[in-house]
């Protein structure tokens, strides 16, 4: 008999949810971690940098404070205090991680695993066979091939700086490019952000990415689009960026978020006929199961959807068709989504271009105001919303935010949209007055623009 039913090989969202569920059907479940318990989530993703977007907004709700009376006097931010409170608060999380599997059954390994066959993994010293191996390993940030790369930090590196930048250059403008130079913008640091195309937040509806770009640059952050960087070279002020247009700027720190690849070399695949696409990640089916019968791939390690909810998703429904009799395959519609940005991005659904490009006609409902609590503050920030309809059955295929709160709005947009509610339904619906979210019930009118 095999020392394992399931082992599963990396600790992060996907595999952690997948060998708790596993285990509480009874399954004999190994898993094995080469680092922090919980993954990039919890260590070096969601967690940490929810806590950077709180530290930062302070700078604004001081600001904002006077408009109603406040005098809130000298502030000053501490950020090696902050790291410390993070770093404190994350042990606490790793501990609850290792607790809940321990509680669960799940026999856990500290160390890196490796395949060695088909139904045996070998972590450091010792190997264990299993009847089913579940690879869970996530991704790794990715860098460019350029002259002075090694100057230059990734997420993981930011937020354990040893001090904080007076001045950052940030490289890309997908979600972590856009949420960290908000970060460090709102923590006072002279924020460069390059970006190689016309639009940063490719993939988003681009009336969200204009307003998002054009809030980040009232804010503060120096977006440059159609730029990018070409060289870093050290110099006795830090590092300086040569870019696309031949520009030097000199900063502190340099960023690049320009992506993350499946972390999957070096553990055996390709020797035991897992195959992988040309990124790298697991190709897997429907089912999350591998070119190999027995060998499962879950998360950011398969590329398809690189959020947290949905390797734990993913993970979940793979224990349940396992080991609960129970076949189900991750369901990847109306997946809501958050940037945390200032001012916020939520999302769920279709993008007014993808769904021009789906049905035959759309009705496009949208509006940008200032919100009540900025007419007294004086800020210029102006919140904006977007419905995308499909004329035919009148269902609202995809709702937008920029503003405060988006990312806990289309969180419960999104058991509308999944329900197939209706614009009449949305109109229906009771305002509840004075709120932002009202504004999503009461656009009666589509847009005519
Ligand atoms: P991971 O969480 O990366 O876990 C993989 C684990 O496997 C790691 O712990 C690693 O150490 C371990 N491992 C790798 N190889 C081996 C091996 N050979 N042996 C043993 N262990 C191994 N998602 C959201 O939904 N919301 C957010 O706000 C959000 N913010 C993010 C911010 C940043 C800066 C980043 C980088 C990501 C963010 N994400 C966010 C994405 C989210 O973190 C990932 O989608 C999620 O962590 C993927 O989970 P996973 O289990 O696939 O991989
Ligand atoms: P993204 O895929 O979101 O963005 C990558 C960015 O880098 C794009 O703007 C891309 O441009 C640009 N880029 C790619 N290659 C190069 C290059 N060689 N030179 C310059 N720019 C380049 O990746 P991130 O690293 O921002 O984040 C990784 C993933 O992690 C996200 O996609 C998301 O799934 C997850 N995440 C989720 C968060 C959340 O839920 N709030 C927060 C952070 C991360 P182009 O568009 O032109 O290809």
């Amino acid at each position: 008999m095999s020392d394992f039913d399931l082992f599963v090989v990396g600790g992060g969202s996907g595999g952690v949810a997948c060998a708790r569920r596993a285990a509480s059907h009874g399954a004999r479940v190994g898993l094995v971690e080469e680092s922090r318990m919980g993954g990039t989530c919890v260590h070096r993703g969601c967690i940490p940098k929810k806590f950077l977007v709180y530290a930062s907004h302070f700078s604004h709700d001081f600001e904002d404070a006077a408009g109603y009376g406040w005098s809130v006097g000298d502030t000053r931010f501490d950020w090696l205090k902050m790291v410390e409170a993070k770093t404190k608060e994350l042990k606490r999380l790793e501990g609850i991680y290792r607790r809940l599997l321990n509680n669960s059954g799940v026999t856990v390994i500290d160390g890196r695993g490796s395949l060695v066959d088909t139904h045996t993994v070998s972590t450091d010293d010792e190997i264990h066979s299993a009847e089913s191996i579940l690879i869970a390993t996530g991704g790794w940030p990715a860098m460019p091939d350029i002259p002075g790369i090694e100057l230059a930090i990734t997420s993981n590196e930011a937020f354990d700086l040893p001090a904080l930048p007076e001045r950052i250059v940030i490289v890309g403008g997908g979600y972590i490019a856009c949420e960290f130079a908000c970060i460090f913008n709102g923590l006072g640091v002279e924020t460069l952000q390059l970006y190689r195309s016309d639009m940063i937040l490719r993939g988003f509806d681009m009336d969200i990415r204009e307003m998002a770009c054009e809030e980040m640059r009232n804010a503060g952050v120096d977006v440059r689009l159609n730029m990018n960087a070409v060289k870093l070279e050290e110099s006795s002020g830090g590092v300086v960026v040569t870019t696309t247009h031949g520009d030097v700027v000199e900063a502190d720190q340099v960023l690049f978020a320009i992506g993350r690849d499946p972390n999957t070399d070096g553990i055996g695949l390709e020797d035991i006929g897992v195959e992988r696409n040309h990124k790298g990640a697991v190709a897997v089916d429907s089912g999350s199961r591998s070119t190999v019968e027995n060998i499962y791939a879950v998360g950011d390690c398969t590329d398809r959807i690189n959020l947290t909810p949905v390797a734990i998703h993913e993970g979940r429904c793979l224990a349940e068709s396992l080991y609960n009799n129970n076949s189900q395959t991750p369901n990847y519609d109306d997946i809501a989504t958050a940037v945390f940005t200032q001012p916020e991005i939520g999302t769920v659904g279709m993008s007014e271009e993808e769904a021009r490009g789906h049905y035959d006609a759309v009705d496009i409902f949208k509006t940008r105001f200032r919100p009540l609590k900025h007419t007294l503050t004086g800020r210029d920030e102006k919140v904006f919303m977007k419905l995308v309809v499909d004329k035919a059955d009148d269902r609202v295929v995809g709702c937008h935010m920029v503003g405060d709160l988006a990312g806990e709005l289309v969180q419960l947009l999104s058991v509308a949209i999944k329900a197939g509610a209706t614009k009449a339904q949305f109109d229906e619906t009771v305002a509840v007055h004075p709120t932002l979210a009202e504004e999503f019930v009461t656009m009666y009118e589509p847009d005519v623009s």
